[in-house]
């Protein structure tokens, strides 16, 4: 879906037309925005299966996404499991009628793959924290409405001295500052937070317990990242081969090395897919899936060959950058082409998932 069709929701959510509006509302007043959520928090109270079903569904009809949001990929999951009832009445019907848009404080300027390093800091200030610091690549950060954040609540410890706290972003003290981009486009900012006074009660779980829920937050957000962008466009890649380098006497891409590639990267993709179902079927019987390594790994992997394979087979129009005669279909594939250079990186780098999958998963000894 082209980015300025994306129905983020939020008090500043903009809709490409009506008819989105009127189908996120529509799909949030079922609760089907968040299908296997509680019904008592605006959810559809589906079960796995029955969620399953209501997917295949939409999906057989073509019925676009109704609503993408931080809020139901990443926190909501972790508010149902550590939040408080106080915090879930309060934050979790929002999310799903779309109304509050979420961003993601993690990242810090010294603190990236080794998040735990985190130095923005919330200081006990009687009925209020008072949090200083300063968050980068924080994602949409200027269209949000709040912020889950990790902060540094005890100096003394590295992990252990972090919590899992919700700002919200119209507080004195918070700025943001986009960042321009290589693809043109800017979804990052940095996040500044001077002496910002946040309530009490908005602390998810335990004080200096948050490495945990960022942990499992994590999870929830490869999965997301594996699943919102890889593939899907190999039949169009394999017209553009034969068009540009035209087919053999058996009616094959004549350049076989080029043929050979599109089959592997077919066939990584398909295998993926299966695995991302494999690691749905984990979550939804309940285990945290040990497979969100392995599965933002090989799709981020599959994204990225994929739209190497698309600009090849584009030829000089896959030289576009911007304006005219470049605004077209190529130059939206460039776009995607050096979007996809990022999907190694956010949500934990391709080279930290391994380390997580050699530790974890293989349980093989050593490494980082
Ligand atoms: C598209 C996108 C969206 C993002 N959105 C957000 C957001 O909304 N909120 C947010 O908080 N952050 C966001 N990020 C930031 C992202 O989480 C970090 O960029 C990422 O965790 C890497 O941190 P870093 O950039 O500091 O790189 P570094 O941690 O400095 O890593 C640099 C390089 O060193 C490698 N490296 C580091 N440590 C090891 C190790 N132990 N073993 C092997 N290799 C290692 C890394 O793999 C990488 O190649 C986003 C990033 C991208 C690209």
């Amino acid at each position: 879906m082209p980015e300025d069709e994306i129905p983020w929701g939020g008090s500043r959510g903009r809709f490409p037309n009506p008819d989105t509006r009127r189908w996120m509302d529509a799909m949030a007043a079922r609760g089907w925005t968040a299908p296997t959520w509680p019904r008592m928090y605006g959810g559809g109270g589906l079960d796995a299966t029955r969620a399953a079903i209501l997917q295949q569904e939409l999906r057989r009809r073509g019925a676009r996404p109704a609503l993408f949001s931080f809020g139901l990929w990443m926190l909501g999951p972790v508010l149902l499991e550590y939040g408080s009832e106080a915090q879930k009445q309060r934050f979790l019907p929002p999310i799903v009628r779309g109304e509050a848009r979420w961003c993601q404080g993690y990242s810090e300027p010294d603190a990236g793959s080794d998040l735990a390093s985190l130095r923005t800091k919330a200081v006990d200030a009687g009925d209020h924290w008072r949090v200083d610091g300063r968050k980068i690549w924080t994602s949409y950060a200027d269209e949000a409405d709040w912020i889950f954040c990790l902060v540094r609540t005890d100096t003394g410890r590295k992990h252990g001295g972090i919590s899992f706290l919700l700002i919200d972003m119209k507080s004195p003290g918070i700025s943001t500052r986009p960042i321009r981009l290589i693809s043109g486009s800017s979804p990052f900012c940095e996040t500044f937070f001077d002496d910002v006074a946040v309530p009490k009660e908005h602390l998810v779980g335990p004080l200096n317990g948050g490495w945990e829920i960022a942990r499992k937050l994590l999870q929830y957000e490869r999965q997301n990242v594996a699943a919102a962008g890889f593939g899907g466009e190999l039949k169009r890649i394999e017209a553009r081969a034969r068009q540009l380098f035209g087919i053999d006497a058996q009616g094959r891409i004549a350049d076989a090395a080029l043929r050979e590639r599109i089959a592997h990267a077919d066939m990584y993709e398909y295998a993926t897919r299966l695995t991302m179902q494999r690691a749905q079927r984990e979550v939804d019987a309940g285990q945290a899936s040990s497979a969100s390594s392995v599965v933002k790994y090989a799709a981020a992997h599959a994204n990225q060959q994929h739209y190497e394979l698309m600009i090849e087979t584009l030829g000089y129009e896959g030289l576009g950058w911007q304006g005219a005669p470049y605004e077209t279909e190529s130059l939206e594939q460039t776009r995607k082409w050096l979007r996809s250079k990022g999907n190694s990186i956010e949500g934990g780098t391709s080279e930290i998932n391994l380390n997580v999958i050699a530790r974890r998963v293989l349980g093989l000894p050593g490494g980082a």
